[in-house]
C-alpha cells in the first residue's frame, strides 16, 4: 500500500500544516540545540513548500512537557536555528491553537513560514482529542506529515488532523519509509543485524520479526548480558532482565531453527564501577568476575563481528555495543560503526543513540540511511503499521 506524496497534492498558494519531528536534543546547561540533524532532515520538504509558494505552518513537539507550558521546552530556539539554516525569516507563534494563532495563519503570505509552539503544551495533543485536532486542522487547507520519528504515536497532530484535511507524506517521511521498508521487503542477502543497547525488552519484537529475514544476528551492548546468562554464563552485576531469560532462550532457539547465525560476544570489557576513569579489564565471557559489570564488547568480539559482517549485502545496526557515553567504554561501538561505514553494502542505522554516534563520528554520509526515528524505527522493524503512516495511505 502506498502513501500519498506531497508531490501528488496541490500545495501552490495553499496553507499547509506541516508536522515535523523537531524534537532535538537540548544542552542540559544552556538549553541550546546540541544536534540539529532532525531540523536539517526536513529541509527538503520545507524548501519545496516555500518554492511552491505555500503558506507553511509548521508544528512539532519538543521533549515531554506533559500537557503544560514549560518555558525550557519552547520551540523558539528551533525557529531561530531553522531561520539561520534556511536564510529565511521564520515567524514564531505564541501557541499552536487559539484566536491569535488563527489570525497569524490567516495573514501568512505565500512562501512564508510560521512555526507553531510545542503541541505537547496541550494535554489534548497526546490524548488525540478530536476538538484539538480540528482546531489545528482549521489553520490550514492541507496536511503534510514529515514526522517519521513520531509516527508510532497516535496523537492529534500526527493522526487526528488527517481526518479533517487532505493528507500527504513529506520527503523525509517518504525517504524513511523507503529505506526502512526495504529492510522488511526488499533486501539482498547476506543480511545481518547488529543489535545492542541497554535492554532486551525494548527489542524483542524487532528481533522476532527480523529473524525471519536475516542470515546473521550479532548482539552486543547491555542486552548481551541477558543472552549470556540464558546461555549459562556468569555475568557479574551486569544488568540482566531475569523475566526475559526465557524469551532470550526462545530467541536463541528460533535463530537456530531459522538457520540464522546468532553470535554473542566472546570477550567483554568489564568494570567495577560505571564511571569515567574506573579500572576496567577485558575478559573472556567464561571469566566475568562477580564484582564486574559488562560495559563494552572486547577486541576479539569486534574482530568476530567484523568478520561476520564482511561480504554482507545488507546491514542494519541499532543500539550501542557499550556504555558509549563514557569514552573508555565507547571503543567497541566506534570500531563497529567505522567498519560498517566502510562496507560495500546497504547500511541502515536506526535508534536515537545510534544515530547520534554516527553523526558525532562524521560518518552519516557513509551510511545508506541514518533514520531520524528512535521508537518509531523499532516499531516499524517489528512489522507494525505505524498509526501516523496508516493515515497517509491512499485508501484512507
Ligand atoms: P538506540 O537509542 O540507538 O536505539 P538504545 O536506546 O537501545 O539505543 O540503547 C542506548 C543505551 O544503551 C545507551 O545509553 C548505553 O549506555 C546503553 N548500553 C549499551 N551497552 C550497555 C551495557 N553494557 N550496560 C548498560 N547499558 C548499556
Ligand atoms: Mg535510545
Amino acid at each position: 500500500m502506498e502513501e500519498r506524496s506531497v508531490r501528488e497534492i496541490d500545495v501552490r498558494g495553499k496553507r499547509v500544516l506541516l508536522r515535523v519531528d523537531f524534537n532535538v536534543p537540548l544542552d542540559v546547561g544552556t538549553g541550546s540545540i546540541s544536534d540539529d540533524h532532525r531540523i536539517r532532515a526536513s529541509l527538503p520538504t520545507i524548501q519545496y513548500l516555500v518554492d511552491c509558494g505555500a503558506k507553511v505552518i509548521i508544528c512539532s513537539h519538543l521533549g515531554r512537557p506533559k500537557g503544560k507550558v514549560v518555558e525550557g521546552l519552547s520551540l523558539k530556539p528551533v525557529a531561530e536555528r531553522l531561520s539561520r539554516i534556511m536564510g529565511l525569516p521564520v515567524r514564531m507563534a505564541g501557541d499552536c491553537v487559539g484566536d491569535e494563532v488563527k489570525r497569524e495563519a490567516r495573514e501568512l503570505e505565500g512562501g512564508k513560514i510560521l512555526l507553531l509552539e510545542n503541541v505537547r503544551f496541550h494535554p489534548e495533543e497526546e490524548a488525540n482529542d478530536p476538538g484539538f485536532a480540528c482546531s489545528l486542522a482549521g489553520l490550514a487547507d492541507v496536511y503534510v506529515d514529515d514526522a517519521f520519528g513520531t509516527a508510532h504515536r497516535a496523537h492529534a497532530s500526527t493522526v487526528g488532523v488527517s481526518r479533517y484535511l487532505p493528507s500527504a507524506a513529506g520527503f523525509l517521511m517518504e525517504k524513511e519509509l523507503d529505506a526502512m521498508g526495504n529492510l522488511l521487503h526488499d533486501y539482498e542477502h547476506p543480511f545481518a543485524c547488529l543489535i545492542g543497547g541497554a535492554k532486551v525488552s525494548d527489542k524483542i519484537g524487532l528481533l522476532q520479526n527480523m529473524l525471519k529475514k536475516i542470515d546473521i544476528l550479532l548482539v552486543g551492548g547491555g542486552m548481551a548480558a541477558t543472552f549470556l546468562r540464558a546461555e549459562g554464563y556468569e555475568t557479574g552485576f551486569s544488568l540482566v532482565e531475569k523475566d526475559k531469560l526465557n524469551k532470550a532462550r526462545e530467541l536463541l532457539d528460533d535463530a537456530h531453527a531459522l538457520h540464522v547465525s546468532f553470535r554473542l560476544p566472546c570477550d567483554v570489557l568489564v568494570s567495577r564501577e560505571i564511571r569515567k576513569g574506573s579500572p576496567c579489564e577485558v575478559v573472556p565471557i567464561e571469566s566475568i568476575p562477580d564484582d564486574g559489570c559488562i560495559v563494552d564488547i572486547g577486541p576479539k568480539t569486534v574482530e568476530l563481528f567484523c568478520r561476520k559482517l564482511t561480504g554482507c549485502r545488507t546491514v542494519m545496526w541499532n543500539g550501542p555495543m557499550g556504555i558509549y557515553e563514557i569514552p573508555e567504554f565507547s571503543q567497541g561501538t566506534k570500531l563497529m560503526v567505522d567498519f560498517i561505514s566502510k562496507l560495500d553494502a546497504v547500511t541502515v542505522v536506526g535508534g536515537g543513540s545510534s544515530a547520534e554516534i554516527v553523526h558525532q563520528m562524521g560518518l552519516s554520509e557513509k551510511m545508506t540511511h541514518v533514520s531520524t526515528g528512535g521508537g518509531a524505527t523499532l516499531r516499524f522493524l517489528e512489522g507494525t503499521v505505524l498509526p501516523g503512516v496508516e493515515v497517509l495511505r491512499k485508501e484512507t
